[in-house]
This record gives C-alpha cells, structure tokens and sequence, in this order.
C-alpha cells in the first residue's frame, strides 16, 4: 500500500516538553522533515475551565493519588477531531484512532503497529498518577498497553508507539527490506549481526561472513535465526508453519542442546 497522506499523531499531555528527544532525533526526526509523517503536541492544560488550570482532582469515594479529569480531555480530543474532519484535511472519522495509554490494554506487538500504521491520524491520551477519569473510555478507539509494569504516565508509552509505528512506513526509513527482517515483522527472530573490526578483544567475526559466499551466508543467517528464536522465544516455533529446512534445522538444535545434557526451554 502506498502512502500518498502523511500519518499524523496527535497527543495529549500535561508535559510536552517530555517528548523532545526521543521525538527530534533520529529517523523519526527525519520522517518529520520528510513530511511522512506529522507530530502534534497538545498541553492538556489548554483545555481547562477554571482558572487554575486543573487537569487532576481528588477520586470519589476517597483513597491515595489524583485521577485526571474527564473535561480536558474530552476538550482536546474534540478541537483535533474537529481540526482533522473538516476543512482542508477532511480525514475520515473512520481513519482516525483515539488511543488510550493505560497498563490495562491491549499489550502493544509488531502486528499492532502494522494495523496503526493504516490509520490517517493516532490521538493518544497521556495519563498520570491514578490514572484517567474512567468516562474517557466512552471516548477512545483503542487502550494500549506497553507492557505488564506500570509507569508514572502514558507519554513514554506514547512515545513507544509512534516510533514504532513510523517505522514501518516506508518513505520514513531508508532500507524498508531491513526493516522487514526485523525480529516480529518476519517469522523467526533476527539473526546475530557483526561489523568492523574482524577481531575484537580475541572474539572474532564467524568465518562465513567472510567468505563471500552468499549461499553459505545465507543458510548461516538461517540457521542462527533458529538458533535464536529456539533459545528466546520458542513459543513462535510453535506458532508458525515450518519449511523443510527450517525442520531440519530446528532437529539439530535440539539434538545439540540435548547433548549438552540441558532441559529443552
Ligand atoms: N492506576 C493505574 C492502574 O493500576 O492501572 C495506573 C496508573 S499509571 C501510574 C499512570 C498513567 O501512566 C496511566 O494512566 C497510563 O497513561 C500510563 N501508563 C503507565 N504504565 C503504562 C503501561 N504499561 N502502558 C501504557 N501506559 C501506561
């Protein structure tokens, strides 16, 4: 699929300043001047009623930590929805995510990125200390997780996100073939990588990189990606269809690790 329209990522915080860095480096940084892509930081304290500029309040029914209020919220998704529906974007309801970080959603994998990818606009919302009000769930397309551990706010996870995602599209990295091979996107993990110099502190670069036989390199590379997934993640060994070599392979493995006298992972 080509992408013609930039992906846009909106997202709603109470600490932009969080995001430079991670977000003005790199390829995601080069995505941005490529246009491939679009970041927006929106400070949820913008869209606050009162003079104080509350974004947090006490929970009802009492206990420990602040809850982020719902009004702010629902405030700053309804200016971007407006902003990227009408006029001059005209962006379909239907190609824009709303995105909740939360430790309670959907645990985030490569294949989620690949579906976000698809989207014209991600909004996330960025929560702290308790969490959101939970009416923001009455809001959202989506509740994503980074991972079974709880961090102080959604920004990081956010950020996690979107480098992710922009990564995957193809005018934003140069080498979209590379990407591709990456552990998650093919079927096996990566395969070992090494570079420069050919011997460092007494370990040396395996021989078959150096022959230049590409047929040679090619079953090495094969051979460690099963190696690899074997010993790291087995499970996805059992998940995908294997080819005959890759049987092959798997058998002498296991023949190996058994003779080593190891417990199969
Ligand atoms: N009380 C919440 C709970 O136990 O589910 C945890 C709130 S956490 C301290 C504050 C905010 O950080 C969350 O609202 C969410 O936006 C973000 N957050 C923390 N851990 C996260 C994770 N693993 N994935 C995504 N967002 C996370």
């Amino acid at each position: 699929m080509g992408y013609k329209k930039k992906l846009i990522f909106d997202v709603l915080t109470i600490f932009p300043c969080m995001f430079s860095g991670p977000l003005t480096e790199s390829i995601i940084k080069r995505a941005q001047e490529k246009k491939v892509i679009q970041i927006n930081l929106h400070n949820l304290r913008d869209y606050t009623q009162d003079k104080h500029r509350l974004t947090d309040d006490y929970a009802y029914g009492g206990g420990a930590g602040m809850i982020m209020k719902p009004e702010p919220i629902f405030g700053g998704v309804k200016k971007i929805l407006d902003e990227r529906t009408k006029g001059k974007k005209n962006i379909k309801l239907s190609d824009i995510r709303i995105i909740l970080m939360s430790p309670q959603g959907k645990q985030f994998n490569q294949k989620m990125a690949e579906g976000l990818k698809s989207a014209r606009c991600l909004i996330f919302i960025c929560g702290h200390y308790k969490g959101v009000d939970a009416r923001v769930k009455t809001l959202i397309t989506d509740e994503i997780s980074i991972g079974e551990y709880v961090l102080t706010g959604g920004e990081l996870p956010a950020m996690v996100v979107i480098d992710a995602v922009t990564r995957l599209i193809p005018k934003a990295v140069n080498r979209l073939e590379s990407v591709r091979k990456d552990s998650y996107s093919g079927r096996l993990l990566d395969y070992p990588h090494y570079t420069r110099p050919e011997v460092f502190k007494n370990l040396k670069v395996p021989e078959v990189l150096l022959s230049g036989n590409h047929s040679r390199i090619k079953k090495w590379r094969k051979i460690e990606a099963v190696k690899n997934t074997f010993y790291n993640k087995p499970e996805l060994l059992e998940k995908i269809r294997k080819s005959k070599e890759e049987k092959e392979i798997l058998a002498g493995i296991k023949l190996a690790y058994k003779k080593e006298k190891k417990v199969e992972p």
